[in-house]
């Protein structure tokens, strides 16, 4: 006897080829009904044997597409329906399309496959179908179909036109389908010669690689730079030309098996860096590539391939890994088009390759880390972005600016917050512009008329005067409240908790700058409970790119004007005249602004030990202290906790381990265990005083492996339950977001 099931299937199930798989599972298990997107997700009606209904739902778990992500499967028995076939019902509701941008998706198996035998694409390095292939990169409007993607200008032939219109095929509806007689075609611009047919260019280029060359070549959202990454001659070269001093490269491996020579991988990091997202897993070293790689690091900026191309090139590649970094100068986005790549990009590479299909949206490569076997975003961009976070509040009409150094901004559409790709250091002319014209696009793509734009308390944050000049609404939120709200969102937690955030630099409610924060928080508001002792900063911000005057600072406050005499190697080799100027400036408080930042302690005891002393990148030296810890230590030092913490204790003991010479990995590793107790002991504290045992961990410091596991650790030991980020950036990525839900809360209890 025949009967009918409807089935509603939560999760990322949309723009993700659900619809055809279910369409085709239905008639492989003879079943007759439709199928839909609906907002919350798919909905499915089948009418047929019982057993064939059961085997049908089974398979949808067991087959569902790469890069879906199943949150539940209700079935509901409802009475029997009688349906003529199986159908794909196209959604009416407005805001169900909206959701369908899909992040951008890693080529697949089967088109890899295809990439070798089918006859109409052996080669063809633009493959791609339903489950795979560029997505947010080039979608210009809604709904995603072709005529609104950079696919435009490229007509279908016959052959790609029955795939595209037969709902069995597994391109069916797949927007950028293409082969080589139809699709777009890559080309390879040496000097004055030119290169086309796939064959020769990957031989060229494979060929240019193995001699050393740096090549630009066309990414999914943005150009890339390329060498090999075991010619250290290459890779000196690349650092000079991109003006890169001292941050590690990323690079990709042909192979699982050509990378776990190189790097120590655990099964959460292998399933990370094979997923479809395929983001930049950084690794621990195993054997060194060329050492200006990681740069002294003992990391590496670890991935796989990704396009079609990245497989055609490693096939003839003799090198198991080449660096693979932003096309870009310095701070400059990275170049998406090719007049800019042969303009910017074409003086610093000894070729170009280029495709003819246009890149809309620029997308960088993300970047990830795995603790305590979960996946740690610290940039969120291709693969992930414009994935919407889930909200139980009603973010309708609130758009965010966020932060102005690591900026991302985030726009509300009904219960989910879209927050947008990495966009960059605002202070940066043409980021500036990659800003502001993506602001306006993701208003355009998701159609938010917005009604309050919500951005930080620095008046001077770039993001801030933008938002300040739109003429609506505005809102202020402090920096590290944003912080904690944006972990908050991830956890969908709504009830008080102790934020601990610790960071660089955030304005507080004070006009001092914050960084070492102990926040009593809940979603609309925060009370702060305690926070590191403030320090002055020798000529403010300056001090961020010279550590030396942060860790003179804090000898200063602990040894007085005489620290200079101490008679360890740092304050040694300072020069002194200098030096004294800063102390000087230190008593007197001259353009001395105060601060009590986690990032400036890590600076000033990197400094102290002498790890680094001067900064060539953002968070250099509490990287490279963190990458120098001891793990086996388990001392730390002294401080003294309280509503004010202070590390004197701490700066003094370092001082004396100095002296008597113990050894630097030592101290970072003492170091480090003294930021993880005072975590512990100042929420222990907070707990104690309130009763809150839940505790959500956030800021750029928690990006430092070593705090972020111990603190987990100490804290769930002692029964609190604890909140770190997994897919939101703990670093001022993920300020936007905070800040949306925060002023949603607010304006739904009627605060705005
Ligand atoms: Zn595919
Ligand atoms: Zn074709
Ligand atoms: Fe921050």
């Amino acid at each position: 006897m025949e009967v009918t099931r409807r089935i509603r299937i939560a999760g990322l199930v949309q723009g993700v080829g659900f619809r055809p798989f279910i369409y085709r599972l239905a008639h492989r298990h003879e079943l007759r009904g439709w199928v839909l997107n609906r907002n919350d997700g798919v909905s499915v009606a089948v009418s047929g044997e019982e057993e064939a209904i059961g085997a049908f739902l089974r398979n949808i778990r067991r087959e569902a597409p790469a890069a879906s992500v199943i949150r539940s499967v209700r079935v509901e028995k409802v009475e029997y329906q009688f349906f003529g076939d199986f159908r794909i019902i196209r959604s009416e509701d407005q805001s169900v399309e909206i959701t369908e941008v899909s992040p951008d998706i890693a080529v697949c198996e089967e088109c890899l496959d295809d990439m070798h035998h089918q006859p109409r694409r052996v080669g063809y390095p633009l493959i791609n179908c339903t489950h795979c292939g560029p997505r947010f990169s080039i979608i210009r409007e809604l709904p995603y179909d072709r005529p609104l993607t950079t696919m435009a200008p490229f007509i279908m032939c016959n052959d790609c036109h029955k795939e595209y219109d037969d709902v069995g095929d597994r391109r069916f509806h797949a927007q950028p389908i293409a082969c080589h007689l139809c699709g777009p075609q890559y080309r390879l611009v040496r000097g004055n010669t030119i290169t086309e047919g796939i064959f020769d260019i990957v031989d060229t280029v494979a060929q240019m690689v193995g001699h050393g060359a740096i090549l630009a070549i066309k990414g999914v959202g943005g150009y890339q730079l390329i060498c090999d990454a075991l010619q250290e001659d290459a890779v000196a070269r690349l650092r000079l030309a991109k003006n890169r001093e001292g941050k590690p490269f990323a690079v990709m491996f042909r192979s699982v098996r050509a990378l776990q020579d190189y790097a120590l991988m655990n099964r959460a990091e292998e399933e990370l860096i094979t997923s479809w997202r395929r983001p930049v897993v950084i690794l621990r070293e195993r054997k060194k590539l060329a050492p200006s790689v990681s740069n002294l690091f003992n990391t590496i900026g670890a991935m796989l391939p990704y396009m079609p191309f990245h497989y055609l090139l490693f096939e003839r590649l003799k090198t198991p890994a080449i660096v693979f970094t932003s096309g870009n100068i310095s701070d400059e986005p990275i170049v998406i088009s090719d007049e800019l790549a042969m303009e910017r990009l074409a003086p610093l590479s000894a070729a170009v390759l280029s495709y003819n299909r246009e890149i809309h949206n620029r997308i960088d490569d993300s970047v990830a880390m795995v603790v305590k076997r979960q996946e740690r975003l610290v940039r969120r961009s291709r693969g992930y972005a414009p994935e919407p976070v889930g909200l139980k509040i009603n973010a309708e009409g609130i758009i965010a600016t966020g932060a102005e150094l690591a900026n991302c901004f985030c726009v509300g559409k009904g219960k989910q917050a879209i927050l947008s790709q990495h966009i960059g250091d605002l202070k940066n002319a043409e980021t500036w512009e990659f800003f502001a014209e993506s602001l306006q696009r993701f208003k355009r793509l998701f159609r938010v008329d917005p009604s309050l734009v919500v951005h930080d308390m620095h008046p001077d944050y770039l993001s801030t005067r933008y938002a300040q000049s739109l003429g609506i609404n505005t809102m202020a939120v402090q920096h590290h409240h944003a912080h904690i709200a944006s972990c908050m969102t991830e956890h969908l937690l709504d009830e008080p908790v102790i934020g601990v955030a610790l960071d660089g630099t955030g304005l507080g409610t004070d006009g001092r700058i914050w960084g070492g924060e102990f926040l009593l928080c809940r979603l609309d508001d925060f009370e702060r409970k305690a926070h590191f002792e403030y320090i002055p900063l020798p000529g403010g911000d300056a001090a961020v790119k010279e550590p030396w005057k942060t860790g003179l600072s804090y000898l200063v406050r602990v040894f007085g004007p005489d620290c200079l005499r101490l008679g360890i190697p740092f304050t040694d080799q300072l020069n002194h005249e200098q030096a004294a100027l800063i102390i000087q400036a230190i008593s007197r408080r001259l353009n001395c602004p105060e601060s009590s930042s986690a990032g400036r302690l890590f600076d000033a005891v990197s400094a102290i030990l002498r790890i680094c002393e001067v900064s060539r990148f953002h968070a250099e030296a509490p990287m490279r202290i963190e990458s120098l810890c001891d793990r086996r230590v388990k001392e730390h030092y002294e401080f003294i906790p309280g509503p004010v913490i202070s590390f004197d204790p701490a700066i003094r003991q370092i001082v004396n381990d100095i002296r008597n010479g113990i050894h630097p990995s030592v101290i970072a590793g003492r170091f480090h265990n003294t930021i993880i107790h005072c975590i512990f002991a100042v929420s222990r504290m907070i707990r104690e005083e309130t009763g809150i045992g839940n505790v959500v961990l956030s800021g750029g410091s928690f990006q430092n492996r070593i705090v972020l596991e111990r603190s987990l650790d100490f804290l769930r030991r002692d029964g609190f339950r604890v909140f770190a980020h997994r897919r939101i950036p703990s670093n001022d990525g993920g300020i936007a977001l905070g800040q949306l839900v925060i002023a949603a809360k607010r304006r739904s209890l009627g605060c705005v």
